[in-house]
């Protein structure tokens, strides 16, 4: 008789403050035969702290294809494994997208066990629209590829969420207000759930300005949230024709590449030379 295959287990652990994890989460963690971490040394202080000791492996980015089979083959054993991160929801701008795709499409049992991610915390306090968000993780690290992403959202009306990490904070806060405008809302919040937790609200050009002054905010972990763009009922452009004018506007004058989007999407070409001049922060 074919043995029963075992299950995989979505396993959300902390953003920081090691207590928010759940009763659920700790008895899978236990239970399970084996545990695949993004960062063993890392895990084994949360693990350590709970008195669990269930066997670690590492699942990271760098080796994820390769032991994407093993696990499988694990799993198609009959053995349960627990996949966590370093820190919050794995597969949330975390490795693990390899490894569930696979197993669901074995026919592996994918049971997710919810806690923390820090998209959802930041949005739970951060005083934006929640009723539509757009999460768009880490921007590109280069300053053109980075201001590229961003103009094709500067449209965007719903609640724009982004990760952050220290090196880059500032320039990710200055090309917003590049893009966006400085007068633009939003949110930068730091280090949620640990000791120095900080959200703070205001335009980009303040933001930035506060961030600039005090070396000590700009350390940590941060969550950026931006007010979506004012929805212009009458005469917003939707998402397809905001990406095609911002393609060319990498490319060509804005005259050039109005009149060139005007064939190409049909939209008003005066409609699109005024909003390709507001991309350009003319
Ligand atoms: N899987 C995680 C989640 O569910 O939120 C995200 C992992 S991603 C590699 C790490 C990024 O998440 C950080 O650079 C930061 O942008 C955000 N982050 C994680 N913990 C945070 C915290 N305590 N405060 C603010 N941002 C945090």
């Amino acid at each position: 008789m074919a043995q029963p295959t075992g299950t995989l287990y979505i396993v959300a652990t902390p953003i920081g403050n090691l207590d928010d994890i759940s009763q659920r989460a700790l008895q899978v963690l236990a239970k399970v035969d084996r545990i695949a971490a993004e960062d063993t040394r890392h895990s084994q202080r949360l693990l350590g702290h709970y008195g669990i000791r269930t066997p670690l492996g590492s699942l990271h980015e760098h080796n994820e294809r390769q032991k994407v089979e093993g696990l499988l083959a694990e799993l198609e054993q009959g053995l349960s494994i627990a996949l966590i991160s370093d820190a919050g929801t794995p597969l949330i701008s975390d490795p693990g997208f390899p490894l569930v795709r696979a197993a669901r499409e074995r026919g592996i049992r994918v049971v997710p066990v919810p806690g923390c991610s820090a998209a959802i915390c930041a949005l739970s306090a951060a005083g934006l629209p929640t009723d539509r968000f757009v999460f768009e993780g880490f921007l590109p690290a280069r300053g053109g590829q980075r201001e590229n992403r961003l103009r094709e959202l500067a449209g965007e009306s719903r609640t724009l969420v982004f990760y952050e990490s220290s090196h880059r904070i500032l320039d990710s806060l200055a090309s917003m207000a590049e893009v966006f405008g400085e007068a633009r809302r939003a949110v930068v919040a730091r280090e949620l759930t640990k000791t120095y937790e900080t959200i703070r609200d205001g335009t980009l050009a303040e933001l930035l300005e506060w961030m600039r002054a005090d070396a000590q905010q700009q350390k940590g972990e941060f969550v950026v949230l931006v007010e979506g763009a004012p929805a212009r009922a009458s005469d917003a452009l939707d998402a397809a024709t905001e990406r095609v004018l911002a393609t060319l506007l990498e490319e060509l004058s804005v005259k050039q590449s109005a009149t060139l989007a005007a064939k190409l999407t049909g939209v008003a070409k005066k409609r699109l030379y005024e909003r390709a001049l507001e991309l350009q922060g003319k």
